[in-house]
């Protein structure tokens, strides 16, 4: 998938398209995929999202894979965008969306006076387009009986600027549930300043790949000082990802962001992994 069009508005490929246009590549995968959203083989791994300062865990971010029953464990960016193109991506969403509700209805840290981590669920742009999203994130979370301040959803720049209006009332209706929104990727997608205000995000996310050019210079440093003070004036918190190293954690901490998250600290973890991690509660920042 390119970084360019990461769930951005997807291309839809119309039933009615001659085949060989599709390729016998496409068309595999997308039979295997329905056949997968029959059989269930979407599984979701937690990633931790943690203090700059102390370590301590405040959420995990629930990324999904694709358990394929020859090709082993399949990376959202091989199958994401012809699920999106088939629509096939509003079934996966659903299910990455209760299961990580789900499991993260079972976290409970050893020391009872910490909060509950919370999880956070990317939202494709196909899904957030849904007539029936508000619907369903009522459903989930009153099944999953999660606190709807437990749920954040990740949503990128490309997929507001359509209909910003659209967008901002989706958006208002999710926060007044109580669910928190993350602006996801910010500075890799198409966005307009301007509207970013009428938003309500909770936080944003810089993308990784500021992250990894973090220690190239002055210049980029100054990139990400200034997308910090964005977040500072629209009242938004910052969490780093993609941090590799002990340097760039140095330098976040430096620059004002309060949370990080990065092969540094863990991978995505299984969800056993993670409730493991959420009972011992912080990582080592050394580390
Ligand atoms: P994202 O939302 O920006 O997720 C972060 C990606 O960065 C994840 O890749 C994560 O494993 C990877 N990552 C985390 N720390 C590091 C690091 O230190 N270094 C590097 N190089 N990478 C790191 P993953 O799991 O392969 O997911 C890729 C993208 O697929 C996600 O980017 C997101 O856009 C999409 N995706 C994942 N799960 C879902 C889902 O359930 N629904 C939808 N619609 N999209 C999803
Ligand atoms: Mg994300
Ligand atoms: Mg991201």
């Amino acid at each position: 998938m390119s970084r360019r069009n990461r769930r951005g508005p997807p291309r839809r490929a119309s039933s009615a398209e001659p085949l060989h246009h599709r390729g016998v590549a496409q068309l595999t995968l997308e039979t295997g995929l329905r056949r997968a959203v029959e059989r269930e083989e979407f599984e979701v791994h937690y990633q931790p999202i943690v203090s700059a300062l102390t370590g301590e865990v405040r959420g995990f971010e629930a990324l999904v894979r694709w358990r394929h029953p020859e090709r082993g464990l399949v990376a959202p960016a091989d199958f994401i965008p012809a699920a999106e193109e088939t629509g096939l991506i509003n079934g996966i969403g659903r299910s990455v969306l209760r299961q990580a509700c789900g499991e993260a209805h079972r976290w409970h840290p050893a020391d009872p006076e910490r909060p509950a981590p919370y999880v956070s669920v990317n939202l494709s742009a196909v899904q957030f387009l849904q007539r029936d999203l508000l619907a369903q994130i009522d459903e989930v979370l009153a099944n999953s009986r999660l606190a709807p301040g437990r749920l954040c959803l990740e949503i990128t720049e490309s997929m507001l600027m359509e209909d910003p209006e659209a967008a901002a009332r989706t958006l208002t209706a999710l926060r007044e549930r109580g669910v928190r929104l993350y602006i996801d990727d910010f500075g890799t997608g198409y966005s307009s300043l301007n509207y970013l205000h009428s938003f309500p995000f909770d936080s944003l996310k810089i993308d990784r790949t500021f992250t990894a050019k973090l220690g190239d210079g002055e210049e980029h440093r100054g990139i990400v000082q200034a997308v910090v003070a964005i977040a500072r004036h629209l009242g938004m918190s910052v969490i780093a990802e993609g941090v590799e190293n002990g340097e760039q954690l140095e330098l976040l901490r430096r620059l004002g962001c309060e949370n990080v998250q990065g092969y540094f600290f863990s991978r995505p973890l299984p969800a056993p992994e993670a409730e493991r991690l959420v009972r011992r509660a912080s990582v080592n920042l050394a580390g």
